[in-house]
């Protein structure tokens, strides 16, 4: 008989895949790390069980215990998971900014989730972030994993996505890119393989336009989780060699392609992190290896951008009429024929 004894044991080991037309042009090998394929169904479930293991180690969470976290869905789902393998309660609070679709995911597997502002500042006492606070303060035997702020969501990538991305590319990856939300990913991931490489990975992080990592100011962007309005101590600054911005209307179109051209039904920020990738790519030749990680999967937008109503409500079908927009109209024209 071959069968695992949980769920849980499904987390990570996730497989790579060639990108083959969203890559036309382009002579470097571009390789999907999938993260949907993950039990939970993203990149999440991996810092849940390490933080969750953690926790329990070190007392900070006992039996009988409750989960508590500002999460915008991922996150939440992974520790949903986890804790209810283990037999803790969750509660999640979120920004009203989140599809229904992961809300209704998180209710699924039985946790509770309080729904929240997006548009007031991170202080502001209705924040998800404030709220969750709240919450750990009156809830007794609460405990908080804080993702932002955890030594151990950094430390699971570290411990399992850069080895196995060294694994399967048998040393060969020369450019990892990753979205950057926590820091989390491209934090853990990026350290092992600068340690392995002896510093010869090249680290790319990507971020929306507007957000902190790439010089903004948090100005609100519509792809969900990843870039942030503060810097959080997951992420270390020093890991990245080079951070790209990329716009709504990018991250979008390209999520659109890469489920209609490669069969991979993702996210937005799998969108954002592939422009970044391809923009990377461009500048190199056959000899280089870039594996760029898809942290979900895209059932859980498919009112957003996967439907043509939505997406015309921002502009990002029309054709943009400014100065500025029709320059960026040819130049990713240009792009998607070179
Ligand atoms: N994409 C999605 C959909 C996410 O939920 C997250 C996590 N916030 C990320 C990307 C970014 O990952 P990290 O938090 O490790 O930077």
């Amino acid at each position: 008989m071959r069968y695992h004894d949980s769920v849980i044991e499904l987390v990570g080991n996730t497989p790579l895949v060639r990108l083959n037309r969203v890559t036309a042009g382009i002579s470097a090998t571009v390789l999907a790390k999938v993260e949907y394929l993950n039990p939970g169904g993203s990149v999440k479930d991996r810092i849940a069980l390490r933080m969750v293991e953690a926790a329990e180690r070190s007392g900070a969470l006992r039996p009988g215990g409750t989960i508590i976290e500002p999460t915008s869905g991922n996150t939440g789902v992974g520790l949903a998971l986890v804790a209810q393998q283990k037999g803790y309660r969750c509660v999640f609070t979120c920004p009203d900014k989140v599809s229904s679709d992961k809300i209704d995911v998180l209710r699924a597997y039985g946790a509770q989730v309080v729904v929240c502002p997006t548009a007031v500042a991170p202080e502001h006492p209705d924040s998800y972030y404030q709220v969750s606070e709240r919450l750990v303060r009156e809830t007794p035997g609460g405990w908080k994993p804080d993702q932002y702020s955890n030594p151990e969501n950094p430390a699971s990538h570290y411990a399992t996505t850069g080895p196995e991305i060294w694994e399967q590319t048998g040393g060969t990856i020369t450019h990892f890119v990753a979205g950057v939300g926590t820091g989390g990913t491209i934090t853990g991931t990026g350290r092992y393989l600068k340690e392995v490489s002896g510093g010869a990975v090249r680290i790319i992080g990507a971020d929306p336009e507007g957000s902190v990592y790439s010089g903004g100011t948090g100005r609100p962007y519509l792809v969900e989780g990843v870039g942030e309005d503060f810097w959080p101590e997951a992420y270390d600054r020093g890991v990245a060699d080079e951070i790209v911005a990329v716009a709504d209307r990018d991250s979008f179109a390209m999520t659109r392609r890469l489920a209609r051209e490669e069969g991979l039904l993702v996210g937005g920020s799998c969108g954002m992190a592939v422009v970044a990738a391809l923009r990377v790519a461009r500048r190199l030749g056959p000899e280089d290896t870039v594996v760029v990680l898809l942290p979900d999967g895209g059932r859980g937008y498919l009112s957003k951008i996967f439907n043509d109503d939505w997406m015309a409500d921002y502009g990002f079908l029309s054709e943009p009429s400014t100065g500025a927009r029709v320059a960026d109209v040819l130049a990713r024209k240009a792009e998607a024929e070179s």
